[in-house]
């Protein structure tokens, strides 16, 4: 049996790149410097593996900044607007993902947006109507023979061409992205073509959509596009890979298609291993997605090796490959860098694996599987047996107190006290806040300094409070000044948080962390997800401190700033031994005690943010329901403790609203603020249709851009929502929290910001 990983963490086990390209960006190292640091960062990632003797090692996984860009690049599908730097290949690909202004140029960046159900961001593709593709550069065969140089034969990996159209968007009416497959696909097998003529013997083309809910088009089109390979390429063995989700309703359609080997998920979906096997052709192979590359608990060889016996009873062993359930990319890259005890205590962490420790998994799941294994091999099995069977009795997990407080929940405990008309008016009694009130999401710049401050208070070189002074002074600072520009409702600046859902996770029993187990979110944005192993609660409060200190420093309203439960759940490695909703609903206790100090601490607007409300949906719409029936009613149960008077805002980003529409009016939050300028307000458009009841914030910039907009840009963009959405109803806010950006461009931004809104409301009067 094969060992077959999809692919590694890119990002380097010290975050080399993130630390590369963010020089790069800023001037301070060559192009020449960052490619090296690319090529190394492969390098290792491909020595390592091989040393486990992983049989099928990945190649063009690695990316600069994202893999679905690389291949956008590759086959040439530049949006016009870039066409002046085709020249400058380095900076016309930054350029793609970041925005560009510089050198007389203003050219804004692609849109991002959620690699499926995970935290990880890809750019869109952008499609015309007379989308043209070419072979622009071949990306995955540099990356093929780099390793082959280095005596390590890979097996590239692709987006397949079904799933790449398929993850793009249609920038014009009047066509369908699927027909354009027909200039695509001669492209695309150029690219694979020459993979082949340079001695690529296995490929790994993945096509996630295969497990998702597609439409009869796309299901017409597979046959046709993977016969179009199959002709063009006959050498290559594809490993058609999918993940995620099971492929449930389209697997006849997969296991049509001409591929060598199939890849499935058994961690998401292990029930399709029986239907996939009862329909297995004899002349296919199976590779057997069992090593959880999505979360970071160790696997249970006892069941993986049930899992692959199902299979090698009714496959010849040869043709099964035991494998990662996806890339490795949403995992840390190495356990065994957690050194301090005092953050990840050993009892836990012996409960845990990182990518690395992945692939030893795999190879000792491969040695088990012979003939006869080494005492040394069996060794490791009885370790692992030992070590599951200690987790699941573990008295760190359970917390009685806890599951009695959720048991007595009522359905009135996630119910506001009166509708939101007669909650507005009480509200605006207190506030009495203008026509289009402008506000921010919550977090101000985290500078370099703020930043430093952290780390040596961590590190003791600032006693706490040397560390505290800084921060009341930053955020000081943060007030005057938001109050000189004259926004409506102020935000304390978030200086203490390192992150929105660490700070609060820190804060929660039941929550472990790393202290290196960073993992990508998008281009060189890394974040170190808390880690939930047992039952949550909140010991002490966590919010009140630096939100009364702020309030305390202005007449003007400051928000109170929480990260709300779905969001915690969903941005952690969660459990994997109760359902998640369970999970939520404690961490949704948690955090409605603290809406409740809040208010009590004379806070009268709070914000819980749920950014990932949407990401957590089920991949498939069949399950949608009892996850946002669950999700609402946490977040729903966090917020409800306040009266009428209070205030509450919850902000979403990077998400598309159409179909969840009734759900997020179920939350009931007063205020709503939500990504919209990437789209230029196409967003709203679903809540005008729902004529959602409630106030909203479509954000007026785009903030994970440096890109500085205009004034003139946002009144345009404010007229745009005030066509669909009422006046009354409109709030002025960027897109999300601007600790990625600098002081100069938020400074710029938000004046420009309050002077737009100042501009609509003497219109309107
Ligand atoms: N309040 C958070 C901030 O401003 C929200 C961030 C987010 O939506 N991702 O940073
Ligand atoms: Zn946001």
């Amino acid at each position: 049996m094969k060992t077959n990983i999809l692919g590694y963490p890119r990002i380097g086990s010290h975050r080399e790149l993130k630390k590369a390209c963010e020089n790069y960006w800023a001037g301070k190292i060559s192009e020449e410097q960052l490619l090296e640091e690319g090529a190394s960062i492969r390098v290792l990632n491909w020595y390592l593996q091989r040393e486990y003797k992983t049989d099928f090692i990945p190649s063009n996984d690695f990316s600069f900044y994202d893999h679905v860009l690389d291949l956008t690049l590759s086959l040439g599908a530049i949006p016009q607007r870039y066409i002046p730097l085709l020249s400058k290949k380095t900076d016309l690909y930054f350029a793609m993902a970041r925005g560009y202004q510089k050198n007389a140029h203003d050219i804004i960046a692609m849109e991002m947006t959620k690699w499926f159900d995970t935290n990880y961001h890809y750019i869109v593709p952008e499609f015309t109507k007379e989308q043209q593709f070419s072979l622009f550069h071949n990306k995955a065969l540099e990356e093929y023979k780099e390793a082959k140089a280095l005596g390590i034969e890979t097996k590239p990996v692709i987006i397949g061409p079904v799933s790449f159209l398929l993850l793009g968007k249609e920038k014009e009416s009047g066509f369908d992205k699927l027909d354009i497959t027909e200039r695509l696909v001669p492209v695309y097998t150029r690219m694979l073509k020459e993979l082949e003529d340079a001695g690529v013997e296995y490929i790994q083309i993945d096509e996630p959509f295969l497990s998702m809910d597609i439409e009869e088009k796309a299901k017409q089109l597979y046959p046709i596009v993977y016969q179009q390979i199959k002709d063009s390429c006959p050498k290559l063995k594809i490993i058609l890979t999918t993940y995620f989700e099971g492929l449930k309703d389209n697997t006849e359609l997969a296991l049509s298609l001409p591929f060598d080997t199939l890849h499935v998920d058994l961690v998401r979906c292990p029930q399709q291993l029986d239907t996939i096997l009862n329909l297995f052709s004899s002349d296919k192979k199976l590779s057997l997605g069992i090593v959880d590359g999505r979360n970071i608990w160790k696997n249970d060889f006892e069941a993986s090796l049930k899992m692959i016996q199902r299979a090698s009873d009714q496959l010849e062993r040869d043709r099964i490959f035991i494998a990662a359930s996806s890339s490795f990319l949403h995992v840390p890259c190495d356990l065994e860098l957690e050194t301090k005890e005092n953050i990840l205590t050993p009892e836990i962490k012996q409960w845990m694996a990182f990518a690395e420790q992945k692939v030893k998994e795999l190879a000792t799941l491969k040695e088990l599987l012979q003939e006869r294994p080494s005492n040394q091999t069996l060794e490791k099995l009885e370790a692992n047996k030992k070590s599951i069977r200690k987790k699941q009795s573990s008295s760190l997990i359970h917390n009685a107190d806890v599951k009695k407080q959720l048991e007595n929940i009522s359905a009135d405990d996630s119910r506001r006290k009166n509708p939101f008309a007669i909650r507005r008016k009480k509200q605006q009694d207190i506030l009495n806040l203008p026509l289009f009130p402008t506000t921010t999401i919550g977090s101000f710049p985290q500078t370099k300094e703020v930043r430093s401050w952290r780390a040596q208070f961590k590190k003791g070189n600032l006693s706490e409070k040397e560390y505290n002074d800084l921060l009341r002074a930053e955020t000081q600072k943060a007030i005057q000044w938001q109050e000189s520009i004259g926004l409506d409702v102020l935000v304390h600046g978030e200086f203490e948080r390192n992150d929105m859902v660490e700070y609060f996770g820190e804060q929660l029993a039941g929550f472990t962390f790393s202290q290196n187990g960073w993992v990508q979110s998008y281009g060189s944005r890394c974040v170190k997800p808390p880690i939930i192993y047992g039952d949550v609660s909140r010991p002490d409060p966590m919010t009140i401190y630096w939100t009364t200190y702020a309030n305390a420093l202005t007449d003007k309203p400051v928000k109170g700033m929480l990260t709300g439960p779905v969001t915690i759940l969903q941005w952690s490695f969660v459990r994997n031994d109760q359902p998640r909703s369970e999970t939520c609903k404690q961490i949704a206790l948690a955090i409605r005690k603290e809406v409740d100090n809040l208010q009590q601490a004379g806070i009268s607007v709070i914000q819980i943010d749920e950014p990932a409300i949407r990401e957590g949906l089920p991949l498939r719409k069949k399950d949608w329901k009892i996850y946002l029936d669950w999700a609402v009613n946490c977040f729903c149960l966090s917020a409800s403790v306040v009266n009428d008077e209070t205030q509450i805002h919850t902000h979403m980003c990077y998400s598309e609203f159409n179909d969840i529409i009734e759900y997020i009016a179920l939350m009931d939050a007063d205020v709503i603020t939500i990504e919209c300028s990437r789209s230029q307000m196409e967003l709203l458009d679903a809540f005008a249709e729902f004529k959602y009841p409630n106030d909203i914030g479509p954000g007026v910039y785009d903030i994970h851009s440096p890109r500085i907009p205009s004034v003139e840009e946002m009144v345009n963009l404010i007229r745009k929502a005030a066509k669909v959405i009422l006046s009354e109803q409109l709030w002025v806010n960027p897109d999300c929290g601007l600790k990625t950006r600098g002081w100069n461009e938020t400074k710029t931004a938000l004046t420009n910001m309050v002077e737009a809104a100042r501009i609509l409301r003497k219109e309107i009067n």
